[in-house]
C-alpha cells in the first residue's frame, strides 16, 4: 500500500460549454429577472436584468473571499427545463477565505437568496 493516489481533482466551475449569449443559450426566455439578497456580510440587495445575467455572479461582498460569486446557470437551466416562471433558492458561495498562508484556507460562509422570474416567450404551439 504505497501512496500512489491521484491527488484530489480540483474542484472547479464550468460555464457555459461554448460561450453564447443568454439568448442563444435560452431562446424562449422573453425576460428575466433576478434579484439577489446577500445573507452575511454586506447584505447586498441588487436585481440583475437579462443582459447582465451570466451562468455565475462573479460577486461575493465578503472581502476575503477569493473565487467568490454565485452561480446562476444550474438553476436556470433546471427552470428552463422545467419551464418554472418563479423561483426561490438559496445560493451558498463556493469561496475560500486565505487564513495567513495560501495553502491554509477556509470556506466562505456567505450565501444569498436567489429569486428569478421567468418570462417565456409565447410559442407557436404545435
Ligand atoms: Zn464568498
Amino acid at each position: 500500500m504505497t501512496g500512489n493516489r491521484k491527488p484530489a481533482k480540483k474542484r472547479y466551475y464550468p460555464f457555459f460549454g461554448p460561450e453564447v449569449s443568454f439568448q442563444e443559450a435560452f431562446p424562449d426566455i422573453d425576460d428575466i429577472c433576478v434579484e439577489l439578497q446577500e445573507n452575511l456580510h454586506e447584505k447586498k440587495h441588487y436585481w440583475l436584468a437579462k443582459n447582465s445575467i451570466g451562468e455565475v455572479v462573479p460577486y461575493c461582498s465578503n472581502r476575503l473571499c477569493h473565487d467568490g460569486g454565485f452561480e446562476l446557470g444550474p438553476l436556470i437551466r433546471d427552470m428552463y427545463a422545467k419551464k418554472e416562471v418563479e423561483r426561490e433558492d438559496l445560493l451558498i458561495c463556493p469561496g475560500h477565505e486565505h487564513m495567513g498562508s495560501r495553502w491554509n484556507t477556509r470556506r466562505c460562509v456567505n450565501y444569498c437568496t436567489v429569486r428569478v422570474s421567468i418570462k417565456y416567450r409565447n410559442r407557436i404551439s404545435h
